[in-house]
C-alpha cells in the first residue's frame, strides 16, 4: 500500500463527511463476498459520513469455516484478497492459514509475507484449534520472523482463552499479537499486564488488542468504568479500534468509543495512531 493510495482513500471516503469525527483505522473487517462486500462496506461508510484512513480486511470467518486440510483453498482465497486490496485504496489484506496444516501453513505464511501481507488472522474457535498446540507456537514464531502481526480472536468463548493467549505471546516474544475484542466480557483478566510489565521492564509489550464489538457492548453499561480502567492498564498505546463488520458497523464502534469518556489524545491513539505505527502504514514498501 503506498501512501498516495491511502491518502486517496482518506479523501474519497471522507468526501461526504462534513462535521464528522477523525478518520479511523478499522482493523477488523470481514469481507465474505469479496468485491461485493468491499463495495457494501465503503457504501456504508459514505452513508454514515465515517472517514477511514484504512481497514484490515479478511475473507474468512464464521462458523463451519475451519479450513483445516485445505491449503489450496486457503492459498487461492489469500491471493484473491491480495488482488482485491490492490483495487481498493486503504485496504490492508489480512491472510489466514490453518495452524494444524503444519509445514503447508508455514510455507503459505512465508509466501503471503513475501507478497507484502502484514497481518495473519487465526481463530481458535471457528478454526477449531488449541492455542496450546506446538504447531500454533511454531506458526506464530515464524510470523514474528517474517514481520507479520498475528491477529487472534479473544472473545472468550473457549475455556482458558485469555490465559492461553497470554502464555502464547510470552513464548513468542518477537511476534506482535493483536487479541481481538480485548477478552470480551472477561476483559478484566488483561489487567494482569499492568502487573506483568513491572516484573521485567516491557514484559508482554508484544500484546495489542482490538476493542471491536466489545466496546459497543460495554459503552453505557455498568462495566464501562472498569473497561476504561482496563484500556489504560493494558496501555492506550496497545489498543486498536475495529468494527467486526458486518456483525457490527464501524460507526457503532466509533460512537461507543466516543461515549467512554477517554481523553481526545487517547481516542486518537486508539482510532488510528497505534495502527499506523504497528502496521507501518507510512512505509511505502
Ligand atoms: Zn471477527
Amino acid at each position: 500500500m503506498n501512501p498516495m493510495s491511502l491518502l486517496a482513500a482518506f479523501f474519497v471516503m471522507g468526501s461526504q463527511a462534513a462535521a464528522t469525527p477523525q478518520p479511523v483505522f478499522d482493523v477488523h473487517v470481514h469481507l465474505h463476498r469479496g468485491e461485493t462486500s468491499a463495495r457494501e462496506y465503503s457504501a456504508r461508510l459514505e452513508a454514515t459520513g465515517q472517514r477511514v484512513s484504512g481497514y484490515g480486511a479478511m475473507w474468512f470467518g464464521g462458523p463451519n469455516h475451519a479450513l483445516q486440510g485445505k491449503p489450496d483453498e486457503i492459498r487461492a482465497n489469500n491471493d484473491a484478497l491480495i488482488a482485491l486490496a490492490r483495487e481498493h485504496p486503504g485496504m490492508l489484506p489480512v491472510a489466514t492459514v490453518h495452524p494444524y496444516d503444519g509445514e503447508a501453513a508455514l510455507t503459505e505464511l512465508e509466501r503471503v509475507a513475501a507478497a507484502g501481507v502484514k497481518v495473519l488472522k487465526i481463530h481458535p474457535h471457528t478454526q477449531r484449534f488449541d492455542p496450546d498446540d506446538a504447531r500454533v507456537l511454531a506458526l506464530v514464531r515464524r510470523a514474528g520472523d517474517v514481520g507479520i502481526v498475528v491477529l487472534m480472536d479473544n472473545a472468550n468463548v473457549l475455556p482458558g482463552d485469555s490465559q492461553k493467549l497470554f502464555n502464547l505471546a510470552l513464548a513468542a516474544p518477537r511476534t506482535q499479537f493483536i487479541f481481538a475484542h480485548l477478552g470480551g466480557f472477561d476483559f478484566r483478566f488483561w489487567n494482569i499486564l499492568k502487573a506483568a510489565r513491572t516484573a521485567e521492564g516491557l514484559f508482554g509489550d508484544n500484546i495489542y488488542f482490538d476493542i471491536s464489538a466489545i466496546v459497543a457492548l460495554v459503552a453505557d453499561s455498568p462495566l464501562e468504568e472498569e473497561f476504561v480502567w482496563t484500556i489504560r492498564n493494558v496501555g492506550v498505546d496497545h489498543v486498536l479500534l475495529g468494527s467486526d463488520y458486518p456483525q457490527y458497523s464501524l460507526e457503532q464502534n466509533v460512537d461507543a468509543l466516543d461515549r467512554l469518556g477517554l481523553e481526545d489524545a487517547e481516542k486518537a491513539m486508539i482510532s488510528h495512531e497505534n495502527a499506523r505505527k504497528l502496521f507501518r502504514l507510512d512505509d511505502p514498501s
